[in-house]
C-alpha cells in the first residue's frame, strides 16, 4: 500500500488534491477530521486539555468549545505549543492506527493523506511520497472566503500561524502549483497519479 501525503497551507487545495485521487481510487484520510474526532466527549486529549487551560473551553455539556479554545491560544505562541503538544500525538496515533487498518485489507493499494500541519510523527513517518500544494495569497484567501465563514483577516491570521510556503516545498516529492483552473488541477494530478500507480 503506498501512503501519498497532501500537505499545504490553508485554501491552497489539499483537499480538492486528495478528494481527486479518491475519485481515482484512493482511500483517504483528513487530519482535520482525525483533530475533530480525538477531542471528543470524554476523550483522553479533552482531559489533557481541560487539565491545560481549564473547564473553561468546555461548554456546558461537557464537549470542547472549539472557538473558546481557539481564542485562548490566538496570538499566544506558548499557549499554542502546549496545545499542539497534546493534540499531536493523539492525531499521530489515530492516523497510524488507520493506516494500519487499511494496510491489513490487501484491496487498499493508495491511501491519502491530507494533513496542513507536515509534522514528523504521524505524517512523515507514514507517508511514502509528499505532494506540497502551493497557491497565491490572494487565490487563497478568496477561495477560503467562498467555501466558509472566515473573514480575510483570520485567514491571514491563520496564515501566518502556519509555516512559509518553502518550509511546505522543502519536504515535498513533488510541488503542485493551483492558481489555475479546477479542470487544470485536476489533470495535473491524474498525471500524477497516473506515475505512481505505473511506478
Ligand atoms: P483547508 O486548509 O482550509 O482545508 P485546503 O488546502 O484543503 O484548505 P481546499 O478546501 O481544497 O483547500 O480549497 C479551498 C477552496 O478552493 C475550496 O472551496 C475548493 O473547492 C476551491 N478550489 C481549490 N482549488 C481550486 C481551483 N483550482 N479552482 C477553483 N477553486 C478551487
Amino acid at each position: 500500500m503506498i501512503v501519498i501525503g497532501i500537505t499545504g497551507g490553508i485554501g491552497s487545495g489539499k483537499s480538492t488534491v486528495a478528494r481527486i485521487i479518491y475519485r481515482l481510487g484512493a482511500r483517504i484520510i483528513d487530519a482535520d477530521v482525525v483533530a475533530r474526532k480525538v477531542v471528543r466527549k470524554g476523550s483522553p486529549a479533552l482531559s489533557e486539555i481541560v487539565r491545560e487551560f481549564g473547564t473553561e473551553v468546555l461548554n456546558a455539556n461537557g464537549a470542547l468549545n472549539r472557538r473558546k479554545l481557539a481564542g485562548l491560544v490566538f496570538g499566544d505562541n506558548h499557549k499554542r505549543e502546549k496545545l499542539n503538544s497534546i493534540t499531536h500525538k493523539y492525531i499521530s496515533e489515530e492516523i497510524n492506527n488507520k493506516i494500519n487498518k487499511m494496510r491489513a485489507n490487501e484491496k487498499n493499494e493508495y491511501v491519502v493523506l491530507d494533513v496542513a500541519l507536515p509534522i514528523k510523527k504521524g505524517f512523515l513517518d507514514l507517508t511514502d511520497v509528499v505532494w506540497t500544494v502551493i497557491s497565491d495569497i490572494g487565490n487563497r484567501i478568496r477561495r477560503v472566503m467562498e467555501k466558509s465563514d472566515m473573514t480575510k483577516e483570520e485567514i491571514i491570521e491563520r496564515i501566518n500561524s502556519q509555516p512559509d510556503d518553502d518550509e511546505y516545498i522543502k519536504i515535498a516529492d513533488t510541488v503542485i502549483e493551483n492558481n489555475g483552473t479546477f479542470e487544470e488541477l485536476e489533470q495535473r494530478v491524474a498525471r500524477l497519479f497516473m506515475q505512481i500507480k505505473t511506478g
